[in-house]
């Protein structure tokens, strides 16, 4: 499994639909400071389910959305897509390359697609969750977090361990069964 393309379109600085291809291995984003590299990151967590305002370095959630500079007027909506080759089947669905696409309007609605067809955001959330990346797989560490991990209580540390371990999802279900 590896991720194919990430297409922005009105996502925070990507005004304008940009497709970025990966190639299995290892990946570099270069540019001057303030060109949108950690955008990329930003879209990349967005798109597998982020909902904290604060990892994606806003305010609010509607901060993603592309607010206009001098010449180009704000838009309504953000819209992320990755798609990702799953020829090995890693992901648990029937389909050699998997597109997960969010999308979010100004006026709070969002979105969220598995290969075009409408789903919930704990769907996005489960296909992802055994394969090792994911909103909360840690496979996408910023800046400070290390120090998270290494001062971590122990239930903290036993988090970090289960999620590893691939126990999380199920831990999730059951605590979302017991609210019922
Ligand atoms: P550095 O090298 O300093 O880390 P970077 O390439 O990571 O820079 P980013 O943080 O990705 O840069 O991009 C910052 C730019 O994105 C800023 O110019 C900021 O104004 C712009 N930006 C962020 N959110 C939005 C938005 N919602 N609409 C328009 N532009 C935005
Ligand atoms: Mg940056």
């Amino acid at each position: 499994m590896h991720l194919k393309s990430l297409t922005l379109r009105g996502f925070k600085s990507f005004a304008s639909a940009t497709t970025l291809r990966f190639e299995p291995g290892i990946t570099c984003v270069v540019g001057p400071n303030g060109s949108g590299k950690s955008n990329v990151v930003d879209a990349l967590s967005w798109v597998m389910g982020e909902q904290g305002a604060k990892s994606l370095r806003g305010g609010k959630m509607e901060d993603v959305i592309f607010a206009g500079t001098t010449g180009r007027s704000p838009l309504g909506r953000a819209e992320v897509s990755l798609t990702i080759d799953n020829s090995d089947g890693a992901l648990p669905i029937d389909y050699a390359e998997v597109t997960i696409t969010r999308t979010m309007f100004r006026n709070g609605g969002s979105e969220y697609r598995i290969n075009g067809n409408t789903c919930r955001l704990l769907d996005i959330q489960e296909l992802l969750s055994d394969s090792g990346i994911g909103r909360e797989m840690h496979v996408i560490v910023g800046q400070g977090q290390l120090d998270s991990v290494l001062h971590a209580d122990p239930a903290g540390r036993r988090a970090f361990i289960e999620e590893a371990a691939g126990v999380l999802k199920h831990r999730k279900r059951k605590e979302k069964a017991l609210r019922k």
